[in-house]
């Protein structure tokens, strides 16, 4: 029976020598938990998979090595068309093992996916994160004991202390590593050397495309990203009536509609009236939904809980996204979401001048990495599944590599993407400017209201912001509690306290 979740969302899984006992991690992602152990090349690889019911495709195993999978592939008709005639893999871990027999390490330049992978080779441990690294992946090692885990929380009672110069340590979680995106780290257990090999980097080059040919282009990766992304059941998008997200679920209506679409609003604001102008023309079946301003920012902590994050700015585009997932009905949702596409699209600049536009673009393209904004665990503590169309590896190599001009034409910007869906979204919407999901929630003025009635005086509400993130993420990252025992006031009032005593912030 097709599947509405991927096999599994998350893992921890331990390699060791001498068999021992791994750690019960907390993951802030709900599903049903498998433990399995396997004896492999003189170690023991011991795996607690989260998943949704159907873990055996999940794992796999080989004489050569095994596999450990949580997400999901989006180009596995190319990729099977690389295996030799008769090989049949059952799930999205069979065919990494069988391309893994044949490529190596190499086969994860193959792949356009989310994902976070681990495989047990002999004598080592290869480590993989998508692209875009948009399932997180941490581990921790010392000389024949590799840990990794899809949360670093999962890590924090286990830390070991074997240096990996290749990774990016966490924030007080000594020992504590994440796997770049678009890498593959491989660590060698008998040596304990660790060797970083990129798999994906953003493209430095722009082309130069007519017209037409962009216009057309885009609107082709984009239909055939969101087809991949659709499971057995009407999906459900997240809609602001802005032309990410109206895109997104345009798309899906014609690929398998009808589908449900919901928005969140606030009773500061909402984007209720541009997301019906949508539903109405798709036909949509919609549901608004408004949750209390001083309801979202109590979903502060659980938003740094899930997104491991420590950037204020990320932690408020993702706290009303993170209250409207968790006030879904029942668990096991496929969610689709027009996240990110101002990224390769510079739509959040407001910039005219093409090269400020692309330079900024460059930039943010650089420097994603470690944000964890698409992580599937924002949606996963509801227990759910959320996908991003426009981070799909063939629609982001295209859209960053268009030449600047494509993005900003005419005066509008995300012109291109703007001119692809002209003949499925009403032209109000096609037109509307750009707002930020935490400008029309009103999620960055209550925020700063926030801190302001706490005292933090105007210039320094961005600098408190961030030490309150960090704050957050010291108690539910690093110390391990739970979000809802951890009361976003509390950490305000930490924080005001200490700028008030001119306390150093915190390093
Ligand atoms: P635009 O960038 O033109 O405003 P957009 O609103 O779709 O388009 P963002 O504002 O960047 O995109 O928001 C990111 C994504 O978050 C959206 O594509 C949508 O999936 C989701 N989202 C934003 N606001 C809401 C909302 N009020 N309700 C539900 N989902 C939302
Ligand atoms: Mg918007």
């Amino acid at each position: 029976m097709a599947r509405t979740l991927p096999s599994a969302t998350g893992f921890l899984a331990a390699v060791q020598q001498d068999g021992g006992q791994v750690p019960q991690p907390a993951f802030a992602s709900l599903g049903s938990r498998t433990e399995e152990r396997e004896e492999r090349h003189g170690h023991t690889l011991h795996t607690r998979l989260l998943h949704a019911g159907a873990p055996e495709a999940a794992r796999a195993c080989g004489p050569g090595a095994a596999v450990v999978f949580a997400g999901e592939l989006y180009n596995q008709a190319e990729l099977r068309s690389l295996l030799p005639r008769g090989t049949d893999p059952a799930g999205d871990a069979q065919l990494v093992l069988a391309l893994f027999d044949t490529y190596d390490l190499h086969a994860f330049r193959l792949l356009n996916g989310r994902f976070a992978a681990l495989v047990h080779g002999e004598g080592r441990i290869v480590l993989a994160t998508d692209h875009v690294g948009s399932v997180p992946l941490y581990l921790t090692a010392a000389l024949g004991r590799v840990l990794a885990a899809t949360e670093a929380k999962a890590l924090r009672t286990a830390p070991m202390g074997l240096p990996l110069p290749a990774a990016r340590p966490i924030r007080r979680l000594p020992g504590v590593h994440q796997v770049p995106a678009g890498t593959v780290l491989e660590v060698v257990l008998g040596t304990g050397t660790c060797t970083a090999h990129r798999t994906w980097a953003p493209p430095h080059s722009r082309r130069i495309t007519a017209e037409d040919e962009a216009v057309a282009a885009v609107r082709r990766a984009l239909e055939h990203a969101v087809r991949v992304r659709l499971g057995p059941e009407a999906p459900l998008v997240v809609l602001s009536g802005g032309i990410d997200s109206a895109s997104v679920a345009a798309l899906a209506d014609r690929a398998a509609g009808p589908i449900d679409t919901i928005s969140m609003g606030t009773d500061d604001a909402d984007e209720f009236s541009q997301a019906r102008i949508v539903t109405e023309h798709l036909g949509t079946t919609h549901r608004e939904l408004i949750i209390p301003t001083a309801d979202l920012l109590r979903r502060l902590p659980h938003t740094v809980w899930a997104a491991e994050s420590l950037d204020p700015d990320i932690i408020e585009y993702l706290l009303p996204l993170t209250a409207l997932y968790l006030r879904l009905d029942g668990t096991g949702r496929r969610i689709l979401t027009g996240y990110g596409a101002d990224i390769p699209l510079g739509g959040m600049h407001r910039e005219d001048r093409l090269p400020a536009l692309d330079t900024a673009l460059a930039h943010d393209m650089e420097t994603f990495d470690g944000l964890n904004e698409m992580s599937p665990v924002l949606s996963g503590i509801g227990g759910h599944w959320s996908t991003h169309p426009y981070w799909d590896r063939d629609v982001l190599d295209l859209l960053v590599s268009l030449e600047a001009g494509m993005k900003h034409r005419y005066g509008q910007d995300k012109w291109v993407l703007r001119a692809a869906m002209g003949d499925v979204l009403p032209q109000e919407t096609v037109l509307r400017p750009k707002l930020g999901v935490h400008e029309g929630s009103g999620t960055t003025s209550s925020f700063s209201r926030l801190l302001t009635d706490a005292g933090v005086p105007d210039g320094r509400v961005h600098h408190a912001k961030r030490l309150v993130v960090q704050e957050l993420f010291d108690q539910v990252v690093v110390a391990g509690r739970h979000p809802d025992e951890v009361a976003t006031d509390d950490a305000v009032q930490l924080v005001v306290d200490r700028l008030e005593r001119h306390a150093q912030p915190i390093p």
